[in-house]
């Protein structure tokens, strides 16, 4: 793998693409920088060397042209605190503002261009765009593994400038190794945990799964939908009801390939999606109607707690039910718990898969705990899925 370990950036002005697409709160305060910590052993890198930095990313999803709102100069002082210097910035990632301010910029010193996505050209692939973006830098370097999945211009298309001088960051690194621990050498028992709203999302994912692991378990919003296909009464709980012929192929297919798909004994159950809701538990498939599937159960939080604490590999992606509000969050942190414990007691490697997951392993302060959680949500179900990502063969290729 070509990592910037193996670029000397010595006055040498590195273009490099993060993934700072950060949330921001209504007074554009950030409100989780994990993204942004993660780029920094690169950038740091790279200055020690002797090099500079042109840093350049995306932010939300503007409408492709300028909006305040999704402006990069909101994360401009938490940058500069946290490397300690005062990065500068360009109102405009392509033209005189940005080559001016890129042509000025001296060893030791920092760049970061406005968000890429003002212009729709980064999102198509736009080859022109990608040149504009290519002549400020000398050599190139992708550490935004979070949109490797997308070929957009400076994720990929831009590579081909840099036919040689083009390197991973150490965040992309990190990612494909972890990724790769689990997609071909994961230690048996591996056990996948799947929730979340929908299973239209992960049909792909829980098809190549079914290859690899031993336990698959199911929970979230997705559970639903397994339930009803096998007869259950599931309320006013989330429904895909033209998946659940899918649902029930899935578990045919798991049967014949001997993996053990493991659904939820019971339920929490709300009178409506709300945190003061009235609740109960109930069984699997036994929900009244008008009455809607929060949560997993304390059945089933046992059941699945064993069969992770049993396991040596343990791959995360989805909530087991509503864990942003407070009295549907048990399941998740049960869960989160019995990852931990296989991870320290039974030294399983954990990987919790971006998005959701991470949000729930950070609100409950367990990030340290697990093996690796990646910053990508779509970039490593794509990779998962044995799909080869852009941004990784702009750089392999
Ligand atoms: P995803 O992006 O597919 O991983 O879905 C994550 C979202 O699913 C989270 O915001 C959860 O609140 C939501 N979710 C999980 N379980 C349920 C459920 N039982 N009913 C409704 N939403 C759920």
């Amino acid at each position: 793998m070509k990592t910037v370990d193996q670029c000397d950036f010595k006055d040498k002005k590195a273009l490099v693409r993060v993934d700072f697409n950060v949330p921001l709160d209504k007074e554009f305060n950030i409100t989780d920088d994990k993204r942004m910590r993660a780029a920094l052993p690169t950038i740091t890198k790279i200055l020690n060397d002797g090099g500079a930095v042109i840093l350049m990313s995306h932010l939300g999803r503007p409408k492709g042209g300028p909006e305040n709102q999704f402006s990069l100069k909101h994360i401009l002082g938490d940058l500069s605190r946290m490397l300690d210097l005062e990065v500068k910035f360009a109102d405009d990632c392509i033209g005189a503002s940005a080559v001016d301010a890129a042509r000025n910029l001296v060893p030791g010193q920092v760049l970061l261009l406005e968000n890429l996505r003002f212009y729709k050209e980064e999102e198509k692939g736009d080859k022109d765009f990608a040149a504009k973006l290519a002549k400020l830098g000398d050599v190139y370097v992708n550490d935004a593994f979070g949109t490797a999945h997308r070929a957009h211009a400076s994720t990929s298309i831009i590579a081909e400038f840099f036919p040689t001088e083009k390197y991973f960051g150490y965040l992309m690194a990190e990612e494909l190794k972890n990724a790769e621990k689990i997609n071909n050498n994961a230690e048996k028992p591996f056990t996948a945990i799947m929730g979340g709203a929908k299973v239209s999302d992960k049909i792909l994912l829980i098809e190549s799964l079914l290859e690899k692991v031993d336990n698959l378990i199911i929970g979230g919003g997705m559970a639903y939908t397994f339930s009803k296909a096998q007869g259950g009464e599931i309320g006013t709980s989330l429904l895909e009801a033209d998946r659940m012929e899918l649902c029930l192929q899935l578990l045919e297919k798991a049967k014949a390939k001997g993996v053990n798909i493991i659904l939820p004994l019971d339920t929490v159950i709300a009178d409506k999606f709300d945190n003061n809701a009235e609740k109960k538990n109930v069984d699997a498939g036994h929900i009244p109607a008008d009455w809607m599937g929060l949560d997993i159960g304390p059945k089933s939080v046992e059941l699945f707690s064993e069969v992770i604490k049993k396991s040596k590999t343990l791959l995360w992606n989805g909530p087991m039910g509503v864990f942003e509000m407070a009295n549907f969050e048990q399941g998740t942190r049960a869960v989160a718990n019995a990852v931990v414990a296989a991870t320290k007691e039974n030294g399983a490697f954990s990987l919790i898969g971006g998005g959701d997951s991470a949000a729930a392993i950070a609100k409950f302060n367990l990030e340290d705990e697990v093996s690796y959680v990646s910053t990508g949500g779509g970039a490593l179900l794509e990779y998962m899925e044995g799909k080869e990502l852009p941004g990784v063969k702009a750089i392999n290729g």
